[in-house]
């Protein structure tokens, strides 16, 4: 076994690997950015290692810089982690020509699996069943468009280089084939610098579902499956194992198939194949086929964990020092059943942007595995993924495990940043979802009723007011508290740009009216809990002129300051916010340019999708305030337009 390991990523994933070394007694050495000196990954190691700048091409994608990082601190082998550098094949070559150990597979095998249409050509080769379409090298649209005439509509192109759901197009007519061709062309470019697609028969009632391999460079196991149909645009929400409605036979015949894939290709360490499947007339030997192959460690492996026992990072470490497989096939098996749930810092209401935001308050319910790579005061980064956790349950029932995953989400708190928490919660209580009815159109079609609007209660606000008067502490503030009339407070607690002014009576140190919306809501102190109406407040927070009270997944106030309410001047429509942060990937604008409403001004790129910036109104550039290039907080100012004469006056 190694002495010691250097770990090539960042947040909760270096965290987890870290654990497991720890737990193995192999020494861990962290890297970190500018961003990072103080991560929770950085503390958690044994060492850690400064290699460059917050942007990832200056850090986590150095391979260079991290291959020195691991000679320098005597560490023998590289755990790469799930993105940034963990499937390129180049870094592989560049680490074992150091004279170090790559901790997951061959650089030949991630190149035989890097390429979704030869990585079909070979599965097709190797007796596994791939979903029907064109994966040719003849790359003429009149071509492509014919190939889809003979799979037939509905259909998907696909980026031969594609990930993240990216540079995919789903084509129901043959009339719309030409645009999404170029349109799937054009977001291929940029995103992967490969524009060659392949097309697809497009799966009706699709369900994602996976199989979890591990091989030791010739011979491989499965540890059966994930279901990951819970996704919205292509990304996965809530993933679980085993996958409902599964039966021996399918199985056994995924398993086989996923095998077959990586004994073909010497795959050695942990991997997913992941495989379509019609779920239309329910689970059939006959109905999946090979999508592609994730040659690392998956987000989502912890729920294989929690149904096998298997500590996947502690095979890893043992197959990539030579140790060879843990167990064989028929040692696996599955107890129970897993949630995992990807808590992110996004705004749902405003269509899932990505959002940042110092953790003003971080807690997760105990006897619950939380994988997480934050802590309370740190900041959500608008250069890396806006993961803050992944809450993963465990039962001995479908049922249990999902109950389990509700009550858990209902107990994590979050106050700084939104946070997806009360769509997860919502998808947790779906009544499609609970009975096992799953696809991967399911989030898409009940999208409103899972993003419901949250309606504080009056007992909710009483609450935040009394928090933000500093009256909930056991020694709340008696000075001048006089017996002939009781003190008052005054507040103003905003939320949604929505004003409420509460009245705080004071009748004593524990027991206070609050008068708001014109209702009385009283608060009394008993045995040292506080109650509202007679029922028990729930947990609260203030921070950072913040209050979040933590009900309904987290209610947020702001407290407002009485002197800064008429502040609040008129915003002006000539000027082109960034609506989250990000990073500046494309500017069309130049000072003194005619623009009219509606021209694309600029392009956004944040986390995995791109976001076009229009002229709000017609006028002329007055000043483009970044360069392409720029990493850009949410509200910064971008473009401005010449005042209008109506605005000036
Ligand atoms: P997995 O297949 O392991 O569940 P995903 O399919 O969600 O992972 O993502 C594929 C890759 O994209 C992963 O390597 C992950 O690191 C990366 N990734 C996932 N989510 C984001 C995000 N929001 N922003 C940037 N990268 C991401
Ligand atoms: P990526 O590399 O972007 O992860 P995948 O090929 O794994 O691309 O596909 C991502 C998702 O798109 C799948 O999880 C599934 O939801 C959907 N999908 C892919 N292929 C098909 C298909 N042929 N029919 C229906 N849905 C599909
Ligand atoms: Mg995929």
């Amino acid at each position: 076994m190694f002495d010691t390991i250097l770990i090539a990523n960042r947040g909760e994933i270096a965290c987890r690997v870290i654990e497991t070394a720890r737990a193995m007694g192999v020494r861990s050495v962290a890297v970190f950015s500018d961003a990072d000196r103080a991560a929770r990954h950085v503390a958690l190691a044994d060492e850690a290692v400064h290699i460059g700048g917050a942007a990832p091409a200056d850090s986590y994608l150095r391979g260079e810089a991290i291959i020195e990082a691991a000679k320098a601190t005597g560490a023998q082998a590289i755990h790469p982690g799930y993105g940034f550098l963990s499937e390129n094949p180049d870094f592989v070559e560049a680490v074992e020509a150091a004279g170090l150990i790559f901790i997951g597979p061959s650089a030949k095998a991630i190149r035989a699996m890097g390429l979704k249409d030869a990585a079909k050509a070979l599965m097709e080769k190797a007796g596994v069943p791939v979903v029907p379409g064109y994966h040719g090298e003849n790359q003429e649209p009149s071509h492509l468009a014919k190939q889809a005439d003979v799979i037939g509509y509905p259909v998907l192109i696909k980026a031969v280089a594609g990930g993240g759901g990216k540079g995919m197009r789903l084509v129901e007519r043959a009339d719309d084939f030409a645009d999404a061709l170029d349109s799937a062309r054009g977001e291929a470019r940029t995103a992967f610098g490969n524009d060659a697609v392949l097309i697809e028969k497009y799966i009706q009632q699709p369900r994602h579902i996976e199989v979890q391999v591990f091989g030791d460079g010739t011979r491989a196991v499965h540890l059966f499956e994930r279901d990951c149909s819970l996704q919205r645009r292509h990304q996965k929400v809530i993933e679980e194992a085993p996958a409902p409605g599964m039966t021996d036979e399918m199985r056994a015949a995924m398993g086989a198939a996923a095998v077959r894939a990586s004994e073909a290709i010497g795959y050695a360490g942990a991997g997913t194949v992941e495989f379509i499947v019609d779920g239309a007339g329910g689970l059939r030997t006959d109905g999946f086929w090979f999508m592609e192959m994730n040659t690392r460690l998956q987000v989502e492996h912890p729920v294989t964990e929690a149904i096998t026992g298997v500590d996947l990072v502690d095979w890893q470490l043992r197959v990539a020092s030579g140790e060879g497989l843990s167990a064989v096939q028929e040692d696996l098996t599955i107890t129970g059943h897993a949630f995992e749930a990807r808590l992110y810092a996004e705004d749902v209401a405003s269509g899932f942007l990505p959002a940042t935001g110092r953790l003003a308050h971080l807690s997760f319910p105990g006897g619950v595995r939380c994988d997480t790579g934050v802590r309370a005061g740190d900041e959500i980064s608008p250069q890396y993924d806006p993961m803050i956790a992944k809450i993963i349950t465990h039962g001995p029932t479908r049922a249990v495990a999902l109950r389990r995953l509700s009550d858990a989400l209902a107990r994590t708190e979050v106050a700084g940043t939104v946070t997806n928490l009360s769509f997860l919660g919502a998808l947790a209580a779906h009544d499609g979802f609970a009975r096992g009815e799953v696809d991967t159109g399911l989030i898409a079609r009940d999208l409103t009723s899972l993003v419901h609007d949250v309606v504080p209660r009056a007992e909710d606000m009483a609450l935040a007011a009394l928090a933000a008067c500093g009256l909930l502490q056991r020694e709340a503030p008696e000075t001048g508290f006089t017996l002939w009339s009781p003190l008052e407070w005054q507040i103003v607690l905003r939320r949604q740009d929505e004003d409420r002014i509460l009245r705080v009576r004071s009748l004593g140190a524990g027991a206070h009216d609050v008068l708001c919306d014109g209702s009385t809501v009283a608060a009394r102190r008993v045995g040292g809990r506080w109650q509202l109406n007679g029922r028990t407040a729930p947990p609260v927070c203030v921070t950072d002129g913040l209050v979040t009270v933590f009900t309904q997944y987290g209610i947020s106030f702001e407290i407002v300051d009485p002197l800064d309410r008429q502040a609040a001047a008129g915003q002006d429509a000539g000027v082109i916010e960034a609506p989250m942060p990000g990073t500046v990937k494309w500017l069309a604008a130049q000072p003194g340019q005619n623009v009219k409403k509606g021209d694309r001004l600029a392009i956004l790129e944040a986390m995995k999708m791109e976001h076009s910036l229009l002229a709000p109104r017609d006028g002329i550039v007055a000043e483009v305030l970044v360069g392409q290039g720029a990493q850009v907080e949410a509200g910064a100012a971008l473009i401005r337009l010449e005042e209008t004469e109506e605005a000036a006056a």
